[in-house]
């Protein structure tokens, strides 16, 4: 392997720069050459490829996103967009590719291995924390600490009115910001998609802080989570059972996806760069690099894919013990 490319692709998150810092040093380190493709696959299509040196990465270890830029692209999806992005690599003399995103960007990379036998590793890039093989995706820690200050500041306000507070946190299909930002941030009930915790459970709950003398409240719901109802309308099912009170809705939004990452996630990323190209370097291929129990480590790119990223039942206990 003489030349590496790397690309950023699907959903952007905070640390994906210090990922491609990483990885651009790494090649340098190795004398190898690397070149950054940008907007992901629609890049690899269009050939919209520029040579990357360890002076070309300079002060974006602290930026959120990701200077290579992110896109969606439909063409990769297609045999003829693929043999383009292929003819394109080839014409660059690029010999293997490092993808950082999520499970949709890993399987246009097998996708694109099986038919091209092409070498490519991929980082885990998502704030959702939803791929398996890792305990942490690169920008989850970044938004956990986002959507904890911001509650804080939520907080704040909701205890000076005696309000309840509805706030909707991303996560797609996982409750891990959901659950994480919401012991973090002292919440009274958290509400993600593995668990149903039924709406008159939320209820009682709630009945129950007051009656304990809690002035305000805040309910951390997850985006996908699996109670059945926007936040708006469980806002309005509150109000008509629990007239006692005045409820408020946050939905945080993008805001989660940016931000400047934090030391954990560009310490992760800086070693997860570090891997992902010295195993290319090494001969491998189809691989995620991730972090488990705080060590590096390889799990098949088809795994992680397939494979569901747990949440942590036990949190679900804590919650409701420290929320009493
Ligand atoms: P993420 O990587 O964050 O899950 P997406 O699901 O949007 O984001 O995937 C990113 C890109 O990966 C897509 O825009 C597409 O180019 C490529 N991709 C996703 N699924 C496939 C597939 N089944 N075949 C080929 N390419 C795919």
């Amino acid at each position: 392997i003489r030349k590496i490319g790397v690309l950023t692709s699907g959903g952007d998150s905070p640390g994906m720069n210090a990922a491609i810092r990483s990885v651009v040093r790494t090649c340098a380190f190795h004398n190898i050459g690397c070149i950054g493709i940008y907007r992901g696959y629609q890049g690899m299509i269009e050939g919209d490829f520029k040579e990357m040196g360890p002076r070309t990465v300079n002060n974006i270890i602290n930026k959120g996103g990701t200077i290579l830029k992110s896109a969606r692209s439909m063409e990769f999806k297609t045999p003829e967009g693929r043999k383009k992005a292929y003819d394109n690599l080839v014409k660059a003399e690029i010999d293997a590719f490092v993808v950082i995103g999520g499970d949709g960007s890993f399987t246009g990379a097998l996708i694109f291995n099986s038919e091209f036998n092409f070498p490519v590793i991929g980082i885990p890039g998502t704030i959702d924390n939803d791929i398996f093989g890792t305990s942490h995706t690169l920008g989850y820690d970044t938004a956990l600490n986002t959507v904890v200050e911001v509650i804080d500041k939520i907080r704040d306000t909701a205890s000076s009115h005696n309000r309840l507070f509805l706030v909707e946190v991303m996560g797609r299909d996982a409750g891990h910001i959901a659950l994480n930002a919401g012991i973090g941030a002292g919440a009274e009930e958290i509400l993600i998609p593995e668990e149903d915790m039924g709406l008159d459970r939320l209820l009682d709950s709630l009945k129950k802080s007051k009656a304990t003398g809690k002035s305000s409240s805040i309910v951390v719901i997850a985006e996908g989570d699996k109670i059945g109802k926007s936040v708006f309308e469980l806002k309005d099912y509150v109000e008509s059972n629990l007239p006692e009170y005045d409820v408020r809705v946050s939905v945080l939004g993008h805001m989660q996806r940016g931000g400047s990452p934090s030391c954990f996630d560009r310490v992760l990323a800086s070693r997860l760069g570090v891997k992902a190209v010295e195993s290319l370097l090494e001969g491998k291929s189809n691989l995620m690099a991730g972090i488990i129990a705080d060590k590096i480590t390889l799990t098949p790119l088809e795994q992680a894919i397939k494979g569901h990223s747990e949440i942590d039942r036990e949190l679900l206990r804590v919650s409701d013990i420290v929320s009493i």
